[in-house]
């Protein structure tokens, strides 16, 4: 963000960086330089606060015990959920379950919607750009039901192939299960018109958000889908804590996912009723604090202002992609316009491991992998790219350390 642009949103990126702690730290002797937020972002004093706070005066167990501290926890665990549904733009806070983070909500959803739709010779229709999280708990799915995973495929700037995906929309397709926003490439997928799709042939739509949620607003009211899963870690909240937003009449109607405490309305052994939802899908004691470090998580986002962080985001980004293509044999994986701030490449002669760890040596944390797609690295015919993920947090000189970091390398390795 240019200065003007900062004094227009207000964004003040030094404020910002003060309630950070953590990026004053050194690494290798060098101040840090954050550039991994697509895997694990980093959390502000709020959220740190929001949980050290229930620990310090009022932690108990949730909703079973008459006794103050649990009262004090149990209001702080369903504010939070309150908190959370308005984040989402949900109808109603029962709508909101909390569980591990977005892999458990969408292995929630593949097994209880499929046990409860999917037949034999039905499809599940994903996309070429999805993580695992949203591949595995479907052909898991599939395989119970003698169903079959379809996906749709990828053009050669990283967006999705909407042609192709309406032609793969047929008669057996039951459920269409998207990522919001790619963690490899940055694209955002139309995902509202890829509900509206989806409906007009009867299938229901679940929605990958881990990667949108700390980027920019989610209503899922307009979005048309049925289920979405957000992650507590990547939009600056605790890790161990996520979102699964259901349309109430689906969560009611798909079975539980896991038996236990907390989940029943009452059991014998001649056989067990639930509670409703979302008490229905938490089953066991929960992560106690996360929630209200989420709903902390969401307060800072908002207060922020997501136009002034994603214009922050964007800039970055562009200036990135700018200095890294000045540089020879560097090629970007993923142009689709109006991306996130994500920027996966490649260096000729490089090997994306090495230049991970001559960045880290340079104090630049960056991710080098498959970032959990493989299925887009074959798209692409790579085995791995070194991705930097910017966040509402970084510097254009933490991007300038980049660009020289790369430079560095290929000095080491190309000679
Ligand atoms: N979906 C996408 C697009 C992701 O990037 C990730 C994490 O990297 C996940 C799902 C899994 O999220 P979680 O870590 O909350 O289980």
């Amino acid at each position: 963000m240019t200065p003007d642009v900062a004094a227009a949103t207000g964004y003040d990126l030094e404020r910002v960086r003060r309630d950070f702690p953590i990026l004053s730290e050194e690494v290798h002797g060098r101040p840090v330089a954050y550039l991994d937020n697509a895997a694990s972002a980093q959390k502000p004093l709020a959220v740190l606060d929001a949980m050290d706070r229930i620990h310090r005066t009022g932690y108990s167990n949730i909703h079973r015990a008459v006794h103050e501290f649990a009262q004090r926890a149990t209001d702080a665990y369903e504010t939070a959920r309150r908190r959370m549904a308005a984040f989402l733009g949900a109808d109603s806070h029962e709508e909101v379950v909390f569980l591990r983070g977005a892999t458990e909500a969408l292995n929630l959803v593949a097994s209880c919607l499929g046990r409860h739709v999917l037949r034999a010779g039905d499809e599940v229709l994903l996309t070429g750009m999805e993580h695992h999280s949203n591949i595995v708990p479907w052909q898991m799915a599939c395989e119970a039901a003698g169903a079959r995973v379809v996906a749709a495929p990828v053009t050669e700037r990283g967006e999705l192939d909407l042609d192709a995906f309406r032609g793969l929309l047929g008669d057996r397709t039951r459920i269409v299960s998207v990522v919001h926003v790619s963690n490899t490439m940055g694209t955002v997928n139309p995902v509202a018109e890829i509900a509206r799709l989806a409906r007009e042939r009867g299938a229901f739509v679940c929605v990958d958000g881990a990667q949108a949620a700390p980027h920019r607003p989610i209503r899922v009211d307009e979005l048309g889908c049925d289920f979405y899963a957000v992650s507590g870690h990547k939009m600056y909240g605790p890790s161990g804590i996520g979102v699964l937003w259901g349309r109430r009449r689906l969560l009611e109607a798909i079975p539980p996912y896991q038996g236990g405490g907390d989940m029943i309305r009452s059991v014998r052994f001649s056989g067990t009723t639930y509670a409703d939802p979302p008490a229905k899908f938490e089953a066991g004691t929960p992560h106690i604090t996360g929630p209200a470090g989420l709903a902390a998580a969401a307060d800072y986002l908002e207060d922020l202002g997501f136009d002034a962080v994603a214009a922050h985001e964007e800039a970055l980004r562009a200036l990135a992609e700018e200095l890294l293509l000045q540089i020879p044999g560097v090629r970007i994986l993923g142009t689709a316009p109006g991306k996130a701030a994500v920027v996966s490449f490649l260096v000729d002669g490089v090997h994306p491991h090495d230049l991970g760890t001559i960045l880290d040596h340079e104090g630049v944390a960056v991710r080098a992998g498959h970032h959990c797609t493989q299925p887009l690295m074959e798209r692409f015919g790579v085995p791995a790219t070194t991705r930097a993920s910017f966040g509402l947090y970084n510097t254009r000189a933490e991007v300038e350390r980049l660009a020289a970091g790369v430079r560095t390398a290929i000095g080491v390795f190309r000679g």
